[in-house]
C-alpha cells in the first residue's frame, strides 16, 4: 500500500487490527514534533526576545511546566488587554488575575520560578556550557516524574507516555541531542574554545534535532501488508501496489504559499546557485513520487481517490485514464451507503455495524434515531464522547430553537427597558452576532497592540472636531483665517494622543508618530471642506452643541446641555426608553440639523428603511423631544465621513432640502411632513420588535445584509445552513 504521507494514516494499524489484517506500519513521530523539543526552543525564545507575549505564553502552555504553572490560560487571559514587550510589562497583570488570592499568588510565583529558570540559560558560551544549561533547565522540571504522574491519573494514555520518555532519552541522555551537538562541533576544533551565542545555538539544536530518528512508538511487524511512502522506498517491487488518497491536496501535497520569497526571486536564487524550491520544483518532485509508486506495481496497480463536493481527485488519477483506451481500465464506484452492509444480517464486525447504524441515523432527515442498532452503537461501539459530541451535533443541526441556534430563550434583557442605539442596531444587523458579543462576550480578548485600532482613530477624529468647534460654537468659520485653525486643529490632536499614551490606550512609537501625522492630514483635508460647505449658498448652519447626550450622565466631553432623561418611545401601552449621544447639532435660526461622524462610510437612505440604520432618526427624534421648543424644528439628520469629506443619509426634510448645499441634488432621504412622520413610525416598531427579539432571548442568525468579514460570531454561527432556519428560526417574529 503506497500513501503519500504515512503520518496520515497512522490509525490504519488499528482498522487493519480489527479486521486481522497484518500490517506493517510503523508507528514513528517526529522528534522536532515532542513537546520537549517545542518547550526548549519556547524557552531559548523568550531568554532572546525578553520575555516578550508569545514567548512566554508558548513556554507557559507548555504542558511540561505544569507542575510549576497550573493555569496559563489564566495567564494568557489577564495578559490580554496588556502591552507587553518584554518581562518588565509582566507585572502589569497582576492584579488583572481573577480567582481567589491563593490562585492568583501561586500564578505569580509560578510565573516568577520559570522566568527564573528561563533567566539561567547564558546568552552566550560553548557548546558544553549551553548542553549542562539546557540539561538543568530540564531537570528542575522533573520531566520523568512529571509524565509518570501524568499516566498514572490516566490523563497521559500509555503511547503518550512512551513518546515523552522516548523524547527525553533523544535530547538529554548519553549521546542524546545535546551532547550530539558538542560531538558535531568538536570535529573543528576544542568544542571548550568555540564560543557561540544562544541564537546560533538554538540553530544547531533545530538542525539536529530534524536529523534525528522519528521516535518509534511501535516497530512495524514483520510480513503483512506493508504501507510505504513513495519518500522512502526505492529499488523494490511488490505483486501487488494499491496508492491511496489520490485527492488534490494529499498526493500531490499542495504547493505551499512562498511567503517570503515568490518564485521569480527564487529562480533567480536558483541561478546564483542558492537552492531553493519553486512551485514548478515541487510539483516534479510530486510527479516523481507518483512515478515511483506506480513502478512498484509488478502485477496489479490500484489506485484510489475521494471526491466530494469539497475534495477533487488528484490529476494523477486522470493522467493514468488517459495511458488507456477507454474501458480498458476497470473502474469502480463506491458511495458512502455502500461502505456499510446494507442488511443488518449481513454485518460482520463491530465496525461495520457502528458505520451502518451512524448513517442510517444521521444521513437522512427522515432517520429513526432511536433504533436498537443506533442505540446499541451510541452505547457499546463508540466512546462516550463521541456519543455526547453527536447528541451535541444533532442539537446544533436540527433543532431550530435550540440555544445553538441562538433560541436562548428567557429574559436577556434582564428586565431594563432601557437600551442604547448601538445595541439596537447590532441587534437588528443581526441577532446572533448581538448575542455572541453582548452575552457570550466573544469580543472581549483583542489583544492590545502597536496598532491603532479603529476604535481609537473614532476617539480621535470625534474629540478633536469636538475640541475644536466647541471654541467655535455659533461662529460661521472664515476662509482667510484657514491657517488659525490649522494650528488650532494641529493642538487638540497632539493633546489627545497625549492622554491617550497617559491612559495607556496606545503606545507612543514610530508607528502612531506615523498615524499621528497620517490622521492631522485627514483632519486638516476635513477642515477645507467643512470651511466650503459653511460657506457655501443656502441656509448657513453654524456648529451649536457637540457631544450632546440623553439618558446619560454628564461625563468630561459632554455638552453641558446634555439632558439626563433618557428619549421615552412609546407604542401600544408600552414604553422603551432610549439613551444615545450626538455628535453634534448645528442650528440656523429655528432651525436644527443633527450630525453624526462616521469614520469612512455612511449608511444610505436604504438602510433606514430597512431598519438596519435607527442612529439618525433617533437622534432626531431626541432633539425633537428635548431641544425643539414650540417654533423651533429638527431640518434632518445624517451622517458625516471624516476621511471621505461627505455627508450623506439620514432623514431630511424635503421643503428645505433645495436650501441645504448637500441635500438639493438628492432624492432618497428628503421626505414630505407625511413619509417624515411614517419613517418615524416605522422606525419606533422597530425598536419595539428588536426590545422583544432581545427581551424573550431569540437570537436567530439572521443577518438583515451580508454577513459582515469581522463578525465575531462568524466561527460559530449556523448561517451556513439556511434550511435550519427557514421554517422556524428565520420568521420574521424572530429577529427584527
Ligand atoms: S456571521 Fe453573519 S449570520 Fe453569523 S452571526 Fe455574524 S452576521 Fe450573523
Amino acid at each position: 500500500m503506497v500513501v503519500r504521507d504515512t503520518a496520515r494514516y497512522a490509525d490504519f494499524r488499528l482498522t487493519c487490527r480489527d479486521f486481522g489484517i497484518p500490517v506493517a506500519l510503523a508507528w514513528e513521530e517526529e522528534l522536532a514534533e515532542a513537546p520537549l523539543v517545542r518547550l526548549l526552543e519556547s524557552a531559548i525564545a523568550a531568554r532572546l526576545d525578553q520575555g516578550s507575549r508569545q514567548s512566554v505564553l508558548n513556554l507557559a502552555k507548555s504542558p511540561l511546566v505544569a507542575n510549576i504553572l497550573q493555569d496559563p490560560d489564566e495567564l494568557e487571559r489577564a495578559a490580554a488587554d496588556v502591552f507587553i514587550r518584554s518581562w518588565r510589562d509582566w507585572p502589569k497583570i497582576w492584579d488583572r488575575v481573577a480567582g481567589d488570592e491563593p490562585a492568583a499568588t501561586e500564578l505569580r510565583k509560578g510565573f516568577i520560578r520559570l522566568r527564573r529558570l528561563v533567566g539561567s540559560l547564558p546568552k552566550q558560551g560553548s557548546c558544553g556550557q549551553m548542553a549542562r544549561a539546557l540539561k538543568d533547565f530540564i531537570a528542575s522540571l522533573d520531566i520523568p516524574a512529571l509524565l509518570a504522574g501524568g499516566y498514572r491519573c490516566q490523563s497521559l494514555p500509555p503511547h503518550r507516555l512512551k513518546a515523552g520518555l522516548l523524547a527525553y532519552e533523544a535530547v538529554v541522555g548519553t549521546e542524546g541531542i545535546l551532547d550530539s551537538i558538542e560531538q558535531e562541533v568538536a570535529v573543528f576544533g576544542d568544542p571548550d574554545q568555540m564560543i557561540f551565542t544562544l541564537r546560533k545555538y538554538l540553530e544547531l539544536f533545530r538542525k539536529a534535532v530534524a536529523a534525528a530518528k522519528p521516535l518509534n512508538l511501535e516497530r512495524p511487524p514483520d510480513g503483512g501488508v506493508q504501507v510505504v511512502s513513495p519518500a522512502r522506498v526505492r529499488g523494490t517491487a511488490f505483486g501487488a501496489v494499491f496508492i491511496l488518497g489520490l485527492t488534490d491536496g494529499e498526493f500531490p501535497l499542495p504547493a505551499r504559499e512562498n511567503w517570503l520569497y515568490d518564485d521569480r526571486d527564487r529562480a533567480a536564487f536558483n541561478e546564483l546557485g542558492l537552492d531553493l524550491p519553486t512551485a514548478v520544483s515541487r510539483r516534479r518532485e510530486e510527479d516523481l513520487y507518483f512515478a515511483v509508486a506506480a513502478a512498484l506495481a509488478d502485477d496489479l496497480l490500484v489506485i484510489s481517490c475521494r471526491e466530494d463536493a469539497e475534495t477533487m481527485p488528484s490529476p494523477y488519477v486522470d493522467e493514468v485514464m488517459r495511458l488507456f483506451a477507454k474501458g480498458a481500465v476497470e473502474t469502480e464506484k463506491y458511495n458512502v451507503n455502500q461502505l456499510f452492509p446494507e442488511d443488518y444480517d449481513a454485518v460482520y464486525s463491530a465496525k461495520e455495524l457502528t458505520g451502518r447504524a451512524l448513517l442510517d441515523a444521521f444521513d437522512s432527515r427522515s432517520a429513526d434515531r432511536s433504533s436498537p442498532a443506533v442505540g446499541y452503537a451510541l452505547e457499546h461501539l463508540v466512546d462516550g464522547d463521541f456519543a455526547r459530541r453527536l447528541a451535541a451535533e444533532a442539537e446544533r443541526g436540527c433543532a431550530a430553537d435550540s440555544p445553538y441556534n441562538g433560541m436562548v430563550g428567557g429574559d436577556r434583557g434582564g428586565g431594563k427597558n432601557e437600551f442604547s442605539i448601538t445595541a439596537l442596531e447590532d441587534y437588528a444587523l443581526c441577532p446572533f452576532a448581538y448575542f455572541a458579543k453582548r452575552f457570550l462576550g466573544l469580543d472581549e480578548w483583542a489583544e492590545k497592540e502597536e496598532e491603532a485600532g479603529l476604535d481609537v482613530i473614532g476617539t480621535i477624529y470625534h474629540e478633536a472636531l469636538a475640541i475644536f468647534l466647541r471654541s467655535r460654537a455659533g461662529e460661521i468659520l472664515r476662509p482667510e483665517r484657514l491657517e488659525d485653525y490649522a494650528r488650532e486643529l494641529r493642538a487638540a490632536v497632539a493633546a489627545i494622543f497625549d492622554r491617550l499614551i497617559a491612559e495607556g490606550r496606545i503606545v507612543a512609537g514610530k508607528l502612531w508618530e506615523y498615524q499621528r501625522q497620517r490622521l492631522e492630514k485627514v483632519l486638516l483635508r476635513w477642515l477645507e471642506y467643512e470651511i466650503s460647505e459653511q460657506n457655501s449658498d443656502g441656509l448657513a448652519f453654524a456648529p451649536h452643541l457637540f457631544e450632546w447626550g440623553f439618558g446619560l450622565p454628564l461625563r468630561p466631553g459632554m455638552d453641558p446641555a446634555s439632558v439626563s432623561s433618557p428619549l421615552p418611545l412609546n407604542l401600544e401601552g408600552r414604553q422603551v426608553n432610549i439613551v444615545g449621544k450626538v455628535d453634534r447639532i448645528d442650528k440656523v435660526g429655528d432651525k436644527l440639523v443633527m450630525i453624526d461622524y462616521k469614520r469612512k462610510s455612511c449608511p444610505p437612505f436604504r438602510k433606514l428603511t430597512q431598519g438596519v440604520d435607527l442612529q439618525a432618526a433617533l437622534y432626531i427624534m431626541a432633539v425633537e423631544e428635548f431641544l425643539c421648543p414650540p417654533g423651533t424644528e429638527v431640518a434632518g439628520g445624517g451622517y458625516y465621513s471624516v476621511e471621505g469629506r461627505k455627508k450623506e443619509g439620514g432623514m431630511w426634510r424635503g421643503e428645505l432640502a433645495d436650501a441645504i448645499r448637500h441635500r438639493a441634488a438628492k432624492r432618497d432621504g428628503n421626505l414630505s411632513r407625511e413619509e417624515w412622520t411614517a419613517v418615524q413610525d416605522m422606525v419606533r416598531r422597530q425598536v419595539f420588535r428588536c426590545v422583544e427579539g432581545i427581551s424573550s432571548g431569540r437570537f436567530a442568525a439572521k443577518p438583515a445584509a451580508d454577513c459582515p468579514p469581522y463578525c465575531v460570531a462568524r466561527e460559530i454561527c449556523r448561517y451556513r445552513r439556511p434550511e435550519q432556519y427557514d421554517k422556524t428560526v428565520g420568521g420574521d417574529s424572530d429577529g427584527c
